[in-house]
């Protein structure tokens, strides 16, 4: 096993392969506190990629309610048990074992083969909040923190184009690779026999076992777009503009006009979901802001708090990188916030530029002129 670094552990981690990292990095921020569960993106992706035979149950992105919504069946709650003692410094170091350090003699990874009943409700928990209601005529926040007694929340979930991918190091035919243009991570359907060890081996559970063709398959990060500037599929369609792709830096390598850099390192508003499992995941939350802390940092890793706090500080900078969300169906590599506008680019060129406050006009009610009433909905 060789060692890597893994910044979201703050520490080296054992790991099949020396670190060979591409040329740059994939990366998504999701703001979990706009998303309205309409389910647009996964129809999206469903309809542009999993449309085929076999492919029923795939869904490459799905959206769950947390914490009773799960696809595959208890996917989190299944691999967190298995992991054991989950703990973090007061430094924000862990101190637990990663999937790969807590594998059994013979693997490469702690993993469970999902069943296959455990792929038949995707909406299982839709909507259910984390306790009975009872008699509860109005909710209540906790010691004025602003996590609510009773909350659930909505996290999309896609394949995280890991920096250090377990469906890779399982693979027996090494038919998963990354792409070092841009890190994308793919299976090769030529070389892959379907032994399903990227299924039961990634801890998301984002490979699916096609058994028309006798392959798994997954997210592709719709690279056919990314090739040509666009955002994935479920990016560009998402409703409640609560995504944006772009390329990540390195933490020591961060550039502050960089979206992505700037969430994740800058701002820390962002941070991966379930860090402790080690696969060093490029997919970005900012956490709900109702939801109880503890909850929030077992899913979040220890800076969930405190992105938290800094999203609800609203600073200009970070308030005008998100109005930018859903604002162009391109990925974004450069920002720019000032004079109350917030501008995107992509290699130099502007793709956009929005106002960070939409500006709201109040109209008298009584137009004499045209002899109409006009309301002002505010
Ligand atoms: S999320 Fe799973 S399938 Fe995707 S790269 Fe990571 S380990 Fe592989
Ligand atoms: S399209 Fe956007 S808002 Fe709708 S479910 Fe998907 S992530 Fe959430």
């Amino acid at each position: 096993m060789a060692k890597v670094k893994n910044w979201q552990l703050q520490r080296e981690m054992a790991y099949k392969y020396a670190a060979a990292p591409p040329k740059r990095q994939i990366a998504y921020v999701f703001d979990t506190n706009k998303c309205i569960a309409c389910q647009t993106c996964t129809v999206a992706c469903k309809t542009t990629w999993t449309s085929g035979e076999g492919e029923e149950h795939m869904f490459w992105n799905n959206v769950e309610t947390k914490p009773f919504g799960f696809y595959p069946l208890a996917w989190d709650v299944k691999i967190l048990e298995k992991l054991k003692r989950q703990s973090w410094s007061a430094e924000g170091a862990y101190v637990g074992e990663t999937i790969f350090e807590a594998a059994p003699e013979g693997e490469e990874v702690l993993g469970y083969m999902p069943a296959k009943e455990d792929w038949s409700h995707p909406n299982l928990g839709e909507d259910e909040v984390n306790a009975p209601i009872g008699n509860i005529t109005s909710m209540s926040t906790e010691g004025g923190t602003g996590a609510h007694d009773r909350w659930m929340f909505y996290l999309a979930r896609i394949c995280n184009h890991c920096s250090s991918p377990a469906c890779l190091v399982a693979c027996p035919r090494q038919a998963i690779y990354k792409r070092p243009e841009d890190g994308i991570v793919l299976i090769d359907q030529e070389r892959c026999r379907g032994y399903q060890k990227c299924v039961q081996a990634c801890p998301y559970k984002k490979p699916m076992f096609n058994p028309k063709s006798g392959k798994s398959e997954k997210c592709i990060a719709c690279y056919p777009l990314i090739e040509k500037g666009i955002a994935p599929r479920c990016v560009q369609t998402c409703i409640g503009k609560i995504r944006m792709t772009g390329f990540i830096n390195a933490p020591d390598k961060a550039d502050p006009d960089n979206p992505m850099d700037y969430l994740v390192h800058v701002a820390k508003v962002a941070v991966p979901l379930l860090p402790q499992l080690g696969t060093l995941p490029n997919v970005y939350y900012i956490p709900p802001i109702h939801v109880d802390k503890t909850y929030l940092s077992q899913m979040f890793g220890p800076g969930a708090g405190d992105a938290v706090e800094t999203y609800k500080r609203r600073e200009e900078k970070t308030v005008g990188l998100l109005t930018l969300f859903g604002s162009t169906d391109h990925w974004v590599d450069k920002f720019k916030v000032e004079k109350g506008l917030a501008t995107a680019y992509q290699d130099g060129k502007e793709l956009v530029t929005v106002p960070v406050k939409e500006p709201i006009v109040f109209r008298v009610f009584r137009d004499e002129k045209l002899d109409v009433n006009r309301h002002s909905v505010t």
